[in-house]
């Protein structure tokens, strides 16, 4: 037990004239100029079918990056096949190897794979360069380097034991393959949703997203590279509703490891209620959902940090975080201060095509994100409850660009303060200063989800009573810092209501739930 120490991955800042911003534009012009055609990958082996998918740029949907080999059912099958073929070898690999599998692929992405994931996560799901290097390279690596920890600090958990009786517990792996589904906005989730079961032991079928397939392909090549065995991921590009059904329908299906909209993780789980005399084990359902994401600013706060954490936490990455700010409780006696400074940082920022690094934003994912965001945006604009303070208008011609928009709202229920719009759209609400308790009852009571919420107030009074009193609204919660960005072994991270079932990614209370544990008694 004496695993090298895990530490975060630095962020690099591609700064101007840099040797390291050179050296990842000439992987975004490689990526650019080229059409990859991307493969299933089951059992390590290379499978086509030949029902093609178009990979494009959101920023530029004219631009193809790659057309995609999706699978039907015959390669599900096979996929589950390989990894059941691989579960007993791997699950017997001595716990320290997969360990140092684990930190070659963290240490790889910190050198060569750095570059390739980050142009691939910039052409393909939009991410301007720090947002991609937060992502694809910071947290990705986190994740492979501190789930290694995890392990280790799982596999020390051992019961009492006495002269005549050695008790220990036998952290098998479960019985069965996982199912990993992943979204398209972080590439880091998707390596985790695939890799965490992984490390514990556990073979998988990984469905990622079919917008974020190309960072996803390039990390299964890094899997590869770092000595995963094959069979261990399964890369299984598929349509949602066939993959489900027949993953959903095995009788070795033992887990889910999902991140994504909250719909589709209620009927998945419907589904295998409906399937529970099929299977040999209750399967693990590990789920992150939407978000309904809050800042409540108190009248004693600091204005210039709550205006950072709001424009930063509703606008980067165009909201598309979990996490992302969509409704903000402002205090009427300094909303017009805080107004100014949040439109003051608003005028600064520049929208279009990441490659060009000024750009603060990219944009959304694809086109039913970009009609859906426009509707809501129309609903405000034709209510008499609702005033649009910035932005607004959208152009699809190119890209699916839309502009950073502020909604301000007389009523807190208005829809844009209810329900998860997942792109860059804030909706503001000014509460009277003394009615605090007011606003949080109506905090609590205007959306479903629970996934994070900051607070801003200098006052240790307010900060203890707000805390309290927001218990249940949010998985991670911040006190005079923005809603988004935790980090992997700092903020174990995730929701609960409709957010999730709040099994923490970044942590050990994660991993655990990739183990069926076996306790052993042995006299002497
Ligand atoms: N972990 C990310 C954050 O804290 C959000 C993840 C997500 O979008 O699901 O910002």
């Amino acid at each position: 037990f004496n695993l090298p120490d895990s530490h975060n991955e630095p962020a690099v800042s591609y700064a101007p004239g840099s040797p390291e911003r050179a050296r990842l534009k000439a992987e975004l012009d490689r990526q650019y100029n080229q059409v990859l055609d991307i493969p299933l990958i089951i059992g390590g082996e290379e499978v086509r079918t030949g029902n093609l998918l178009t990979a494009v740029c959101p920023h530029e949907h004219g631009h193809v990056l790659a057309h995609v080999h999706q699978a039907g059912e015959a390669e599900i099958h096979l996929a589950i096949q390989a990894a059941l073929d691989a579960k007993a070898d791997w699950e017997n690999t001595p716990w320290e190897e997969r360990a140092a599998i684990f930190n070659r692929m963290a240490s790889l992405i910190s050198t060569k794979y750095r570059y390739i994931l980050n142009a691939a996560t910039m052409l393909g799901q939009s991410k301007t360069a720090h947002q991609a290097e937060i992502d694809s390279t910071c947290e990705t690596a986190d994740f492979f380097r501190y789930n290694a920890k995890f392990m280790e600090q799982i596999y020390r958990q051992q019961p009492l034991s006495t002269d005549h009786t050695w008790n220990r517990v036998h952290y098998r792996a479960l019985e069965g393959f996982v199912f990993a589904v992943s979204p398209f906005n972080f590439t880091a989730i998707g390596a985790n949703l695939a890799t965490a079961p992984a490390i514990m032991g556990n073979t998988v079928v990984w469905k990622p997203a079919s917008t974020s397939i190309l960072s996803n392909y390039y990390l299964m090549e890094l899997y590869k590279e770092a000595g995963l065995p094959r069979g261990v991921i399964n890369f299984v590009p598929s349509r949602g509703s066939l993959i489900g059904k027949v993953v959903l329908d095995h009788p070795s299906f033992a887990g889910l490891h999902f991140t994504g909209s909250t719909g589709v993780f209620n009927s998945m789980w419907k589904t295998v209620g409906g399937n529970l005399e099929k299977y040999r084990i209750y399967p693990r359902l590990v789920g992150e959902t939407g978000g309904k994401d809050y800042i409540l600013v108190h009248h004693s706060a600091d204005l210039v940090e709550a205006a950072t954490a709001i424009v930063r936490s509703s606008f980067e990455y165009q909201g598309q975080k979990c996490s992302a700010c969509s409704r903000v409780y402002a205090p009427a006696s300094k909303w017009p201060q805080l107004r100014e400074l949040i439109l003051g940082m608003m005028a600064r920022i520049k929208v279009g095509d990441v490659r060009d690094f000024r750009n603060y934003m990219g944009a959304v994912i694809d086109e039913a994100s970009y009609d859906a965001t426009m509707r809501y945006i129309g609903l405000a604009q034709e209510s008499p409850e609702a005033e649009i303070i910035w932005g607004g208008k959208g152009d699809k011609s190119v890209g699916w660009f839309i502009e950073p928009t502020i909604i301000v709202t007389t009523n807190p229920k208005f829809i844009t303060m209810e329900e998860e719009i997942f792109a860059p759209v804030l909706s503001v609400y000014v509460y009277e200063d003394e009615k605090l308790d007011e606003t949080i009852r109506v905090l609590d009571g205007t959306s479903p989800y629970a996934l994070t919420g900051a607070i801003f107030a200098r006052n240790r009074y307010v900060v203890n009573r707000l805390t309290a009193a927001l218990a249940n609204t949010a998985g991670n919660f911040y006190i005079n810092d923005k809603c988004t960005g935790a980090v992997v072994g700092h903020q174990p991270f995730g929701g609960a209501r409709a957010s999730g079932t709040n099994d923490k990614a970044g942590s050990f209370l994660n991993l655990i739930r990739w183990t069926s544990p076996r306790t052993i008694k042995e006299c002497f």
